[in-house]
Formats: structure tokens, C-alpha cells, sequence
């Protein structure tokens, strides 16, 4: 079997390596500095096994792919009755970073986009920023399986350049939704953005969803089975930006994607998927990893509306 997977996976890898479509995010010089061309691939399966080609051990911010984990977090603390009634689960059809809430339920519309994960960060529990951060990087630490470390200058870039997330977080302390310091969410969120990962983490983290919540190679449970459900569902019609209905369409899998170039896809009870490659479409989302994951799943039927 593995030659198998090693052989299709390295066979993507160079079918798409020819395509050097998108650019670098440059909001920040951090992520215009990246190498453009790295490219890796990872499947992890529930058993614990990871498959990889390519850049897979270099570490990037995870970004926007800190939601579900954050929204996780969130639901685990609180519970999904009172998450519930701070965050949405529609798609919102709107740019990732609109500041705007539904105008009939005065909520943000999912997790995934700003508003929405702004308030999930305002729900981790903790006594303070830096403890409720700390949980934060803990999670995501047990979701990879390994320490994850914090990446300072991106960090001090979001701070410094992130006046529309204050706004947001301004507008969802005047809606009631966050209850406390809008300033200290939105730190907590830039902070959560600014986690370095690498594709091989990213495929982990992945699998522990695909898992049922149990990271296949430590065998640490990080979330209980119920909200693992919770989490892939609003990843499967919300996670990739505004190309979320192609996606599930042409890919048919919950995924999440980051400005910092990755994207993680979950195929519930088989793998976890990764890909790192820093050059986006006009979504947001990986130009490679778009085209990776779409052959991927065409290869290995993964799409989860395919019977066999
Ligand atoms: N730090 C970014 C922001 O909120 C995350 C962007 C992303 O990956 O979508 O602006």
C-alpha cells in the first residue's frame, strides 16, 4: 500500500510542481518573504503513517488554519449550546474579513471567517491572555503531537497592521458578543495566526480530526468525537474562503486554507491531508494545494458523496 500512495502522491507532486500561478499574501513582509516555490504534500492516516513529498518539514504560520482548532477549543470549554449562540454555522458569502454580522441574528456567520473566530478566541478559557494563549498552543501542540512554537515577527507584523481585526473586534464587543476586552481577543487571535507549523504537522493535525479527536501517533484524545463533527462540518461549508461551494464541490472534502500558504483537508475515519504552497488564488487559497487536493481526491475517490 505505501508504495502505492508514495508513488501517487510524488506523481501530484510533480504534475503540479509545473505551476507557479498565485501570489505571496503580502500584508505583511513576513509572508511576501517566504520562498514562492516550496511545495509539500503529506497524508496521514488514521494508523499513524505519513506520507510526504517535497518541502514538508518547514515551518510557516498556521493563519487562517487556526480556526477549527480555536473554534474547538472554544466548544470544548463552553460547550456547543452557548458557542452556538455567540457564532453562527451558515456560509456567509461575504470576504473572510468583512465587518459585518447577520443582520437577523446580530451573530458572525461561521467560525471561519473573522468575526467568527475573533469570538471563538474571546471563549477560550483561561485567566488571562497569556494563560489562555499558552492552552491555545498546547491544543494545537496535542492535535501535531509535538511542541509547536510561536513565531514572534509575524506576530508583531499582524499587531502592528491588523486595524481592520480591531475594528471587528470593536464591533463585536458594541453587538454584545464579545463580553470582554475586544483588544485582548483580537491579540489572542493574532497571536493563535502566528503558531509556526510545517505540512507535516498540518497532516497530523488533520488525522486526529479524521481520528475521531485521537492524535494517531501519541494516542492523546484532544476532542471529544461529538465536536470533532461540529468542527468538520462548518469546515466543509466555510473553510476555504469564498471558494468554499467549488471546493466541495470538485474536492468534496471539510478543509481549511491559510494565508501562509497551507491547507488542511479531512477525510473522517481514513486521513489527513496537507499541503504547504505559499502562492494564493484570489480566494486566499493555495494555488498548488487547490489543484494537489483536487487531483488527490479524483485519484483516491476521496470525495465523500463517491460510492464505491
Ligand atoms: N492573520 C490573518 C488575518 O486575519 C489570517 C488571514 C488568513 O489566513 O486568512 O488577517
Amino acid at each position: 500500500m505505501s508504495t502505492v500512495v508514495d508513488a501517487l502522491i510524488g506523481k501530484i507532486f510533480s504534475e503540479t510542481c509545473s505551476n507557479r500561478g498565485g501570489e505571496l499574501a503580502d500584508y505583511i513582509p513576513e509572508l511576501a518573504a517566504v520562498a514562492p516555490d516550496s511545495f509539500g504534500i503529506c497524508i496521514a492516516t488514521v494508523d499513524g503513517y505519513v506520507y510526504e513529498v517535497g518541502d514538508t518539514r518547514l515551518p510557516f504560520t498556521i493563519q487562517s488554519i487556526s480556526k477549527p482548532f480555536t473554534y474547538a477549543l472554544a466548544l470544548a470549554d463552553r460547550g456547543a449550546e452557548a458557542v452556538a449562540e455567540k457564532i453562527d454555522v451558515e456560509p456567509s458569502g461575504e470576504p473572510f474579513n468583512e465587518i459585518s454580522l447577520d443582520p437577523m441574528t446580530e451573530r458572525p456567520r461561521n467560525p471561519m471567517i473573522n468575526a467568527g473566530a475573533i469570538t471563538a478566541a474571546s471563549l477560550v478559557a483561561g485567566p488571562d491572555v497569556d494563560s489562555r494563549f499558552e492552552r491555545i498552543r498546547e491544543a494545537y501542540s496535542r492535535y501535531a503531537g509535538r511542541e509547536l512554537t510561536f513565531n514572534e515577527a509575524v506576530y508583531a507584523s499582524e499587531s502592528h497592521t491588523g486595524h481592520r481585526n480591531r475594528a471587528i473586534g470593536h464591533m463585536l464587543r458594541s453587538f454584545d458578543i464579545i463580553t470582554g476586552d475586544p483588544d485582548e481577543a483580537v491579540d489572542l487571535y493574532f497571536r493563535q495566526c502566528s503558531i509556526d507549523v510545517t505540512c507535516r504537522d498540518l497532516s497530523l493535525m488533520a488525522a486526529t480530526m479524521a481520528n475521531n479527536g485521537v492524535n494517531p501517533v501519541t494516542h492523546d484524545t484532544v476532542l471529544a468525537p461529538v465536536l470533532v463533527e461540529r468542527v468538520l462540518s462548518v469546515m466543509s461549508t466555510c473553510g476555504m474562503y469564498d471558494g468554499a461551494g467549488k471546493w466541495l464541490y470538485e474536492v468534496g472534502l471539510p478543509a481549511k486554507s491559510g494565508v501562509g500558504g497551507g491547507i488542511v483537508a479531512v477525510l473522517p475515519g481514513q486521513i489527513g491531508i496537507a499541503i504547504y504552497s505559499p502562492r494564493l488564488d484570489a480566494h486566499g487559497n493555495s494555488v498548488r494545494g487547490v489543484e494537489a487536493c483536487r487531483a488527490l481526491s479524483a485519484e483516491l475517490e476521496l470525495h465523500f458523496l463517491h460510492v464505491t
